[in-house]
């Protein structure tokens, strides 16, 4: 009888060959071959009469093959087959598909999956008037065909599972294979989590839940299937998430046991703060603040991530705490993911601090600097006579050893995973710094929960006073002059603007990761009806540009626009007279500098860039944000881009210009945007198109990749996993025996070497 932990070479039907195959999937033991589960089910007990369907729905069907043929068209082989059902039938077509020919012939039983068009064939000759194009398919099993095929493929409920390896490995060899694997370890599947809490959590077996998911009895409702709600379902996604919480929740115990620095807040630091404070904190940053503060007070290495949408008031919150910090006589340092941002905060600093009666020493240690100025402020640093370090990466490549860091914060973290780097930069004998770690990406916080597991949350869920919405409008790139227009007027009002481009220069992309104008979703998965997207284009802009004065944009056409190409363009026509600046990755440090400087300073009137002014730039009097080929850009970068605009009192807008055409998904978030500017909407929404495992670039935050959770479609079985966890720590149930709790120790260390291996170790 094999174990679970079995190589997955010797169960029956693998062998070595295959077993290479699999293991490219991940699949290395029979237990993993048993949680990869299918991915869908067909009802093959009660199959659906095609004259009960309806167009647009994403339909299964049985039915008998009435004809097959390979049509060569100018646009390439497409093949037909008709597929009857009594007095019915349905045409399915596959382009591009010679290799299907042959495939099918008369009286084959086949079963197709696909989304149900009308057909517009005038030479029906049946009563059926659909179509399916590229269904997928499979040949049902007949009379020749073994016992035990029929049995797995007719008649039931067939699991339907993505192919590990070509035709061979799909759906029709997973069933046989993963059906006798279930049968030889009938009885000997080990329980690893505690019957008492499967019993309040009304969660079936671990065996039971297996099999059930693999070969569901006939009355398992099939709704519930589909959406992978079964009790079976449940009981293994919340297996998964509990082994990922639990871990967790243990490390972020163990974190509490390590010694850090227990900092002291008498009235004289409350002092220290309130000489210094520009405004008073919105209620959202006094909590933030007593958060951060309270575990700066503890014995313990704070470990605590700051999130808040754009413009929230992150900074100060920072601020404060690191007076705390250099009140109480260490060293604190401000990490920021650009040169930009390092010199932003570095001179926001220097002005918070003007006011201090302490006159803290503010040293700015970036890459760029020359080496002098370098080995002079690494050595301010390192004799403790730099009470606040702020810099980009140089912190921790250039070697700097504080003589007493007391606290780190980090901006924008996800840029850079470099959490556990700050113990590099203390001196030994020295505790452990506090972290703190700030976000402006609105992670909804369940998932926020998982993404930065070990740390403990903060949220900005309020913006400071006076903000005046910003008008948000998607226009096309015709209307260019009118957007021209607008900029100029904002302009002789004394208003500054930002014009984004996805590319520096020409028309090769520089950053592909950021494009999006081709993710196209899947073709079979339903988009938003055409109807819909016709609504999108027209209406929407009127207010600001009255489509009946459009005039043609010249470059409109003539593919991507750049910002070096059209920093010129702007500044010789449009913007004539007016004084256009031109920012982008390339330039060198010092001339980013210089750049952004003048245009905090006001002496650049319209800041041509690309997407470098992303992330957290500051400059009150801009009130124009136009982004060209918005239809390029992910939700997250647009939202952070809209949130460069509307930091001041006066009127902003955004401006969303279309250049190409544009996606379903595109216009998805074009109107997202228009729609709302709640960063945890758009979060949300982002997440929901996207999934998971590409939202807002958490591939590189280290989000675990799940066997069978989805953090997007099982966020309350996380919730739930995460009390468990917790519960299962704090409360020891005596319902649950020491064996039991053994077991559950050696599942946890063995799925936290295989999957989570690469969460932030802390
Ligand atoms: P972010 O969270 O995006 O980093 P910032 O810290 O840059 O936001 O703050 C955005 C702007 O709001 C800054 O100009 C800051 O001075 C201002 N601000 C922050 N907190 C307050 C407050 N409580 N009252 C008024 N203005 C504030
Ligand atoms: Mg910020």
């Amino acid at each position: 009888m094999p174990a679970l932990d079995t190589p997955v070479k010797f169960v029956r039907g693998v062998g070595p060959r295959v077993s290479e195959m699999l293991a490219e999937k991940g699949i290395q033991t029979a237990e993993d071959l048993l949680y990869h589960l299918p991915f869908r089910y067909e009802d093959r007990q009660n199959p659906r009469s095609l004259d009960e369907l309806k167009p647009g729905e994403v339909a299964s069907v049985i039915g008998e093959v009435r004809g097959a043929i390979l049509m060569r068209t100018r646009r390439g082989p497409i093949y037909e087959i008709t597929l009857g059902q009594g007095r019915f039938a349905m045409k399915c077509l596959w382009f591009h598909a010679a290799y299907l020919d042959g495939k099918f012939h008369a009286g084959q039983s086949v079963a197709v999956y696909g989304k149900v068009e009308p057909s517009r064939s005038s030479k029906s000759f049946t009563t059926g008037n659909f179509k399916m194009i590229q269904p997928q398919f499979e040949i049902l099993p007949d009379a020749s065909d073994d016992a035990e095929t029929r049995l797995l493929e007719v008649g039931r409920i067939t699991p339907v599972y993505e192919s590990l390896g070509g035709s061979r490995l799909a759906s029709r060899w997973q069933r046989k294979v993963i059906f006798n694997l279930l049968e030889g370890v009938r009885g000997a599947v080990p329980e690893c989590l505690p019957r008492a809490m499967l019993e309040r959590l009304d969660l079936p077996d671990r065996e039971t839940a297996l099999r059930e998911v693999h070969f569901p009895a006939e009355s398992t409702p099939f709704a519930q299937l589909q959406s992978a709600s079964t009790p079976a379902h449940r009981r293994l996604i919340f297996e998964e998430l509990f082994f990922l919480e639990l871990g967790l929740e243990l490390k972020r115990r163990r974190m509490k046991e390590r010694k850090g620095i227990a900092f002291t807040a008498t009235d004289k630091v409350r002092e220290a703060i309130r000489e210094v404070l520009p405004f008073h904190p919105t209620a959202a940053q006094k909590r933030a603040l007593g958060e951060i503060v309270a575990d700066m007070r503890a014995p313990n290495p704070m470990r605590r991530l700051l999130q808040g949408d754009v413009g929230s008031g992150k900074t100060i919150v920072a601020f404060q705490a690191m007076i705390v910090a250099m009140e109480n006589g260490y060293q604190t340092a401000l990490m920021a993911p650009t040169e930009i941002l390092a010199t932003q905060h570095y001179l926001a600093a220097r002005k918070l601090l003007e006011r201090s009666s302490r006159k803290p020493r503010i040293v700015l240690l970036t890459g760029s600097l020359d080496e002098d100025r370098k080995r002079y402020n690494r050595g301010l640093i390192n004799r403790g006579e730099a009470n606040l370090v702020i810099g980009t990466h140089a912190l921790i490549e250039e070697k700097v050893e504080f003589d007493r860091l007391g606290l780190a914060v980090v901006d924008e973290q996800h840029r850079f995973g470099v959490l556990q780097r700050f113990k590099l930069m203390k001196k030994p004998n020295q505790p452990e710094p506090d972290v703190l770690v700030m976000t402006a990406t609105p992670i909804p916080r369940t998932l926020a929960l998982s993404l930065y597991g070990d740390l403990d949350l903060s949220v900005l869920d309020e913006m400071p006073p006076g903000r005046v919405p910003i008008v948000t409008r998607r226009v096309s790139g015709e209307q260019a002059e009118q957007v021209w227009t607008f900029v100029r007027k904002q302009v002789a009002r004394g208003r500054q603007a930002y014009i984004v481009y996805p590319v520096i220069e020409g028309t090769k992309d520089d950053q592909p990761e950021l494009d999006f104008s081709r993710d196209e979703p899947e073709a079979g998965i339903a988009a938003a009806p055409m109807a819909a997207r016709k609504n999108i284009r027209k209406g929407k802009t009127a207010e600001l540009f009255p489509a009946s004065a459009q005039e043609a944009n010249p470059t409109a056409k003539s593919g991507l626009r750049s910002a070096v190409e059209m920093h010129e363009k702007l500044r010789s026509g449009p913007f004539a007279g007016l004084r256009v600046g031109l920012l982008h990755g390339r330039l060198d440090a010092d001339e980013k500098d210089v750049i952004m400087r003048r245009f905090q300073r006001g002496e650049i009137d319209v800041l041509v860039s690309t997407t470098v002014i992303e992330v957290g730039v500051d400059v009150a009097n801009a009130t124009v944000m136009v982004v060209e080929h918005a239809e390029r850009f992910g939700l997250a970068q647009l939202h952070q881009l809209r949130g460069r605009v509307g930091r001041g009192a006066a009127k902003s807008y955004c401006i969303l210009m279309t250049g190409e055409r544009v996606t379903e998904l595109g216009e998805e978030r074009l109107n997202a945007m228009v729609r709302t500017q709640d960063g945890f909407e758009l979060a949300e929404l982002d997440l929901s198109m996207r999934g998971p495992g590409e939202f807002f670039g958490t591939r590189q935050a280290g989000l675990p990749e799940f066997r069978v959770a989805n953090l997007l479609r099982d966020r309350q079985l996380l919730e739930l996993a995460k009390q468990e966890a917790a519960r299962f720590v704090d409360h020891p149930d005596e319902a649950v025996t020491e064996s039991e709790r053994a077991r559950v120790r050696v599942q946890l260390k063995q799925a936290w070497q295989r999957k989570y291996g690469l969460v932030e170790a802390g």
